[in-house]
């Protein structure tokens, strides 16, 4: 289990850095972002979330009951746009509406060490540009308008003020 840094802290705004090695450091990495993300029972998790500025995100599909990890992903293709309201594990309790492609087709190199390509659609297509938004130091909150970040502006003041405890 790891702890999952939230709005604040200054990890989640920095770029990943790429995995070269798919090490044991590495898949344990893997490991524990899945337990996390069971735990949090959450949808998706990168790793600056977990305190690791390196591409990595693992994403959990509930119906299928399948993990998809994938490293060093690249979108290949976007198609359609839908907008949905979105949560992050690292803004708990706090939900906006981000307009996203509704199909994408990625890249990327699962835990194995091989180039995969993955095609989704719906929530989990919602849920990889997500999680590739945070590799690249880009949160929901980039996406809220003004109404909705005062909407929520308590509990997102509180999450500032607990990053810098
Ligand atoms: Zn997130």
């Amino acid at each position: 289990m790891r702890k999952i840094r939230t709005y604040g802290e200054p990890i989640l705004r920095k770029k990943a850095e790429e995995v070269k090695d798919i090490d044991d450091k590495t898949l344990k990495l893997i490991n524990s972002m899945k337990e996390t993300l069971l735990k949090a029972q959450g949808i998706g998790l990168a790793g600056p979330q977990v305190g690791v500025s390196k591409r990595i995100f693992i994403t959990y599909d509930k119906e299928k009951e399948n993990f998809i990890t994938l490293i060093n992903p690249v979108i290949l293709e976007k198609n359609g746009y839908e907008i949905d309201i979105e949560g992050c594990l690292s803004f708990p309790e706090i939900f906006f509406s981000i307009n996203r492609a509704k199909k994408v087709i990625v890249k990327g190199i699962n835990e194995k060490g091989k180039e995969i390509i993955v095609e989704a659609n719906g929530i989990i297509a919602r849920c990889f540009q997500h999680e590739i938004d945070h590799l690249n130091g880009i949160l929901i909150i980039d996406y809220a308008t003004q109404n909705e970040k005062n909407f929520y502006k308590e509990k997102l003041e509180h999450l500032l003020q607990k990053s810098k405890k």
